[in-house]
């Protein structure tokens, strides 16, 4: 019991850790899950927006490389070298090519051109021709400045170079003059406190160098970077809602701080991003963790379920140990159970090799059976449920007791000596020592104990529970009620009890055994009345075996049904030989018990055509005592039949005279305990007178059995016994000798009575 609620203990443990590991990995898994796809669709949303921010910068880059690529085209040309180098300049001419050109060609919003020593000598601003070109300019002088320096060679390293592609293009020419001697710079600067290209490049001959006088003039562009500048560049970018703003728009855009190239801020880029890890995010993300918290409320249902068809499987299975271990009605274990528990004792004697022993003691409740026939199985049960209790109480804390079912306990106890056998065996007893009440009934109910000690009496559980259960049957048939220790030549005697068991049952079948009848004297007369019907087998082998010997074992073995049934028929038979006789016939108590004697009587009385007034039925004080009211009625319907029933062995057992007045006999047998010697014992023939006087106060006739001497049968007479019995008139002859010994008994007078009696003392001696 201990052992399995520790293993459930485990087994919980067990489960809960696995089911926290379960849990733990499912939870870290989901996490993780989460967290990959979040990360998956946050950084493609980032990579795609750093590759927009990157194409914006290109594309600004591009714009800046595209004002210049578009000034080339006129900057490097002879005639507009010679144009701006004329002494007096031709402001159509200007206006047509450069100027309004640019306007209107490409957009540009300011245009200039200035001189070798960088003063301006002309200006358009937003298509109009300016007459004072020194003023326009210098409304944009710091940033146009810029350029023009750069153009004129000195690079300004503290500015963002945006002119590279321009510049990594003008290396594929050859036979063009302009790009080997023309300077350029282009860049994005704050102009009017909003960005635009700022782009500078000097005015130089592609065909004939030899036009060029001196310094080259520079063409200036401003081309503000306007809605309509970043919807060219948005629809290049296959971003529509490009802008720029002098602030952030929020809201799903994205924002870029615009650096002019030499640092200062001029404002926003901001556009719509697309964002390739959008539907990860919005769309898979949630549906995962919908599978994710899906998956752990499943796994947590099953694992849930798991537990419990787990735990009630450990539970069932545990029940069912226990089931298999124990007796269900008195809740002790069983004989498996013991079986195993003996064993493991033994194990320990055989390893600790000391004095220890361990002691068998095998209960066996007296008559049990008797007690479920009569009274119910429910009487039954709930005496064994009382028996489990008492002994319970009875034995030591260390002892192990067991039910082996039926009525049959055992305990185990270790001990070190006989003592300690024999004061369990008395503990035991002592549980029996008081009545038992059942039904408001006080019933006196006895066990006989077998003992058995290991290693002594045996080295196996098998061999220790046979020797058990010899030293428990020597018990019973020694009258039950005691205990027996097991010793070598019990065995033995059961053997030989066991093959007779065996033979007998063959002599049944043989008809090797035979009656006997023994007269019974009357007292008034002196004649032969009766005979008693006496069971004798002669073994071919083993020679005379006494009926003490074998009617005990036939009882015990089963056999008692076929063979008193055998005897009756046989007395049935033989008494028409002898009609003016009284034949009296043995009824063991196990014929009560476990045959339909009516039924067999009636049949019998049928088939042998007797008269049943002429045999008397002889029963002892146990088929009273065992019972019973049914064994009462039994013997009522007996008498019913018209047999006469005779109380036999009276004195032997608990001889109650309760049983007299309860049951009607017709004769009462004194025992011959009483009977021998009965001159020389006072008391005995003190019970005696009383038994007699009674016996014939309720009418019964007495008889007097094992009268050996004429003394004993003077006094029997003496004392009113109305019949007598004894070697000292006859033993029990053979069927065919009755009729001689009759003849010879009765019609002898008085005086040859004694030689009758001395012939019969020979006999009996023989
Ligand atoms: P029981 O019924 O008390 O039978 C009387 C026993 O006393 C017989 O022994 C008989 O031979 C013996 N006896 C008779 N006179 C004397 C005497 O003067 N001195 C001594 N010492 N003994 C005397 P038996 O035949 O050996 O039978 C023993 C018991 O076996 C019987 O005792 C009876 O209980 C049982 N038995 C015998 N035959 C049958 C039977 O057919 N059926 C049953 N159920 N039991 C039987
Ligand atoms: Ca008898
Ligand atoms: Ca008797």
């Amino acid at each position: 019991m201990l052992r399995t609620a520790v293993e459930t203990v485990h087994f919980k443990n067990d489960l809960r850790r696995l089911t926290l590991v379960i849990g733990v990995a499912l939870t870290c898994f989901g996490v993780l899950l989460l967290a990959v796809v979040a990360f998956a669709g946050w950084s493609a949303n980032r990579t795609a927006e750093m590759r927009e921010r990157q194409l914006v910068e290109n594309a600004l880059n591009q714009s800046v490389s595209r004002v210049l690529n578009e000034a080339k085209a006129i900057a490097w040309w002879d005639e507009a070298v010679l144009n701006v180098q004329a002494a007096r300049l031709d402001i159509d001419w200007l206006q047509n090519n450069i100027g309004a050109y640019f306007n209107e060609t490409y957009g540009h919003d300011e245009i200039y051109v200035v001189n070798g020593d960088n003063q301006p000598i002309y200006a358009n601003v937003g298509g109009e021709f300016q007459p004072a070109p020194g003023q326009a300019y210098a409304r944009q002088r710091d940033v146009l400045d810029q350029v023009v320096r750069e153009a004129r060679g000195s690079r300004d390293s503290r500015l963002h170079i945006r002119d590279g592609a321009f510049t990594s293009d003008q290396a594929r020419y050859d036979h063009l003059l302009g790009a080997g001697e023309a300077g350029w710079s282009g860049h994005i600067f704050s102009v009017d406190g909003a960005p635009a290209v700022v782009a500078a490049i000097a005015i130089v001959p592609s065909v004939d160098a030899s036009v060029l006088v001196g310094e080259p003039h520079l063409m200036v562009s401003i081309v503000r970077i306007d809605a309509a500048f970043m919807a060219d560049v948005g629809r290049t970018l296959l971003t529509p809602d490009l802008t720029v703003a002098a602030r952030c728009a929020g809201g799903g855009f994205t924002c870029q701080q615009f650096l002019a190239d030499d640092g200062a801020p001029v404002g926003q880029f901001t556009w719509t991003p697309k964002r390739p890890g959008q539907s990860l995010l919005i769309f898979i993300l949630p549906l995962l963790a919908l599978g994710v918290f899906g998956v752990g409320l499943l796994t947590a249902i099953i694992l849930g379920r798991l537990k419990r068809a787990s735990l009630k499987l450990a539970d069932s299975e545990r029940s069912a140990i226990h089931e298999a271990k124990h007796d269900p009605l008195s809740g002790l274990p069983n004989r498996c159970h013991f079986i195993e528990k003996l064993q493991e004792d033994l194990d320990r004697l055989v390893q600790t090799r000391d004095n220890s022993r361990a002691v068998v003691a095998y209960i066996d409740v007296d008559r049990f059976k008797d007690i479920n026939d009569t009274l119910g199985h429910h009487a039954g049960d709930t005496l064994i449920m009382t028996m489990t209790a008492r002994l319970k109480q009875a034995i030591g804390q260390e002892d192990f007791l067991a039910r082996f079912g039926g009525d049959e306990f055992a305990v185990l106890r270790r001990a070190s000596s006989l003592e300690d056998a024999v004061e369990l065996a008395d503990r035991l007893r002592g549980a029996f020592a008081e009545g038992f009440d059942l039904h408001s009934q006080e019933l006196r109910i006895t066990a006989t104990i077998g003992v058995v000690i290991a290693p002594d009496h045996g080295g196996s559980p098998h061999e220790l529970m046979r020797h058990a259960d010899i030293a428990l049957y020597q018990g019973k048939a020694q009258g039950r009620d005691r205990t027996i220790v097991f010793s070598a030549e019990m065995a033995v005697e059961v053997e030989q009890r066991r093959e007779i068991e065996l033979d007998l049952q063959a002599a049944i079948e043989r008809g090797e055994l035979a009656l006997h009848y023994q007269p019974l004297v009357s007292c008034s007369d002196h004649r032969i009345r009766g005979l008693e019907a006496l069971l004798r087998w002669r073994h071919p082998d083993k020679g005379d075996i006494p009926p003490g010997v074998f009617v005990s074992i036939a009882e015990e073995a089963g056999l008692m049904p076929a063979l008193g049934a055998y005897v009756l028929a046989r007395a049935f038979a033989e008494a028409k030989a002898w009609p003016e006789l009284e034949i009296a016939i043995n009824l063991s108590p196990v014929q009560f018990r476990h045959v339909d004697l009516l039924g067999m009587l009636r049949r019998l009385i049928a088939e042998h055509d007797v008269d049943p007034s002429r045999f008397v039925l002889e029963v002892t004080e146990g088929v009273l005592m065992e019972s019973s009211d049914r064994n009462l009625q039994t013997l009522e319907a007996v008498r019913g039949l018209g047999f006469k029933v005779a109380l036999d062995d009276f004195g032997t057992g608990y001889s109650s005279l309760r049983y007299l007045c309860d049951t009607r006999f017709d004769k009462i047998k004194i025992d011959r305990a009483f009977v021998s010697n009965v001159h020389e014992r006072k008391r005995a023939m003190t019970i005696i007178q009383a038994v007699v006087t009674l016996g014939r106060g309720l009418g019964m006739a007495i008889v007097a059995e094992g009268v050996e001497t004429e003394a004993e049968a003077s006094i029997m007479r003496l004392v009113g016994a109305t019949e007598l019995q004894g070697y000292y008139f006859s033993p029990a002859v053979p069927a065919e000798e009755v009729a001689a010994l009759v003849r010879a008994f009765n019609t002898d007078s008085q005086p040859n009575m004694q030689a009758a009696n001395s012939d019969a003392r020979a006999l009996a001696r023989s």
